[in-house]
């Protein structure tokens, strides 16, 4: 089995398999592949808890790419998981949106703009083509619509566009992560400030 290529003697994930895996990966961020989002499912193929042929973005060229990595067989994309389609962006029908804000909650990528209560747009050559948005939006004003003028597949584009998808997933990742953070030391401050008056009376 290819996983067991990537494991050291003592059983450890050589953690630069999963970085090679996941810069094969398109960065779509769309976990159609059962997980939550790229780099988890690199790390399920690395420890063979799943098979290289479940991203539907990245279709057969990905899988080759995989299959050549492991050094394991091409298989067919595993159609449970999605069709391959052309890509797509999020568009919104403006005079439809109501400032819910949910699609910016969606986006992995912070591929869309707007505030609460104010119109939002989607900054299309942002967009992976996730499709993340679609569902959480409450009056469906959210469409996809294949890319205009779509090139023939070249590899040193793909990279850089994943390369680039990546690098606003893990500055989003980790704005959130901040955020998260201040919520818990702003709640810590409250708490604190609370107890303190409680003594005081
Ligand atoms: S592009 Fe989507 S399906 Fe493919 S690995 Fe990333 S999250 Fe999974
Ligand atoms: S705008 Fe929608 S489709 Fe585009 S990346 Fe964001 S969530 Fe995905
Ligand atoms: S989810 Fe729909 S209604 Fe809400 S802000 Fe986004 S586009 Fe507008």
């Amino acid at each position: 089995m290819f996983f067991l290529q990537i494991f050291s003697a003592k059983f450890k994930i050589i953690p630069i398999v999963i970085d090679q895996i996941n810069a094969i990966l398109p960065q779509t961020q769309c976990r159609q592949c059962g997980f939550q989002g790229c780099r988890p499912y690199a790390e399920a193929i690395a420890t063979g808890m799943a098979d290289i042929n479940q991203c539907p973005p990245g279709g057969t060229e990905g899988i080759v790419e995989l299959a050549r990595l492991l050094n394991t067989s091409f298989k067919p994309l595993n159609l449970t998981f999605g069709q391959h389609k052309p890509k797509s962006v999020a568009f919104i029908i403006e005079q439809d949106c109501i400032g819910c804000i949910k699609c910016i909650a969606a986006c992995p990528v912070d591929a869309i703009l707007g505030a609460a209560k104010f119109m939002h747009t989607v900054i299309a050559s942002e967009c992976t083509g996730c499709e993340l948005c679609v569902a959480p939006c409450p009056v469906d004003c959210i469409v996809m619509k294949p890319l205009a003028g779509q090139l023939p597949y070249d590899s040193v584009r793909k990279y850089a566009s994943a390369k680039h998808a990546k690098s606003r997933y893990e500055a989003r990742c980790l704005r959130k992560e901040k955020e998260s953070f201040e919520k818990v030391e702003r709640a810590k401050q409250k708490r604190a400030e609370l107890l303190k008056q409680l003594h005081k009376t």
